[in-house]
């Protein structure tokens, strides 16, 4: 059995390291909701980030896709990293979706952390918190 100095052990030293750290890293950091970048051609609205969007929420853009085609009840294609939607949806409304599916699918409803990913209990879809723990309920799309 060797006699570690206190100074030395592994728990001792991460407190010290953690006591050196800003502030900053400490606190976690608030998510930042990303923005839609929305053009309207013609009868047709393209959501040209709509990959980048789901990447920010770790989360299919299949996925993403079939809830905003749901709610804003039309139809539209994947194609590439954007989305097209049939229909002229302004900016506005597509951001006020986009935050809803954040809210719905990709957000804690406990501690509000985007850590998140979609678990199967007993066959049904739920949201588990990699920050908190937390198991929620998540609407079907
Ligand atoms: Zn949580």
């Amino acid at each position: 059995m060797v006699n570690v100095p206190k100074e030395l052990e592994y728990e001792y030293l991460l407190d010290r390291l953690y006591e050196l750290l800003p502030e900053q890293a400490k606190a976690p950091a608030r998510f930042e909701m990303p923005r839609a970048a929305v053009e309207v051609h013609g009868k047709s609205t393209v959501i040209r980030n709509a990959a980048q969007l789901c990447q920010v929420f770790r989360r299919d853009l299949d996925h993403f896709f079939r809830f905003i085609t749901k709610e804003l009840g039309t139809t539209g294609a994947v194609e590439g990293g954007a989305v097209r939607l049939k229909g002229r949806f302004g900016p506005a409304t597509v951001q006020r979706k986009v935050e809803q599916y954040a809210r719905e699918f990709v957000l804690c409803p406990i501690c509000g952390k985007p850590d998140t990913h979609f678990i199967e209990l007993r066959g049904v879809r739920m949201l588990k918190c990699e920050a908190c723990g937390a198991v929620s309920p998540v609407p079907e799309v």
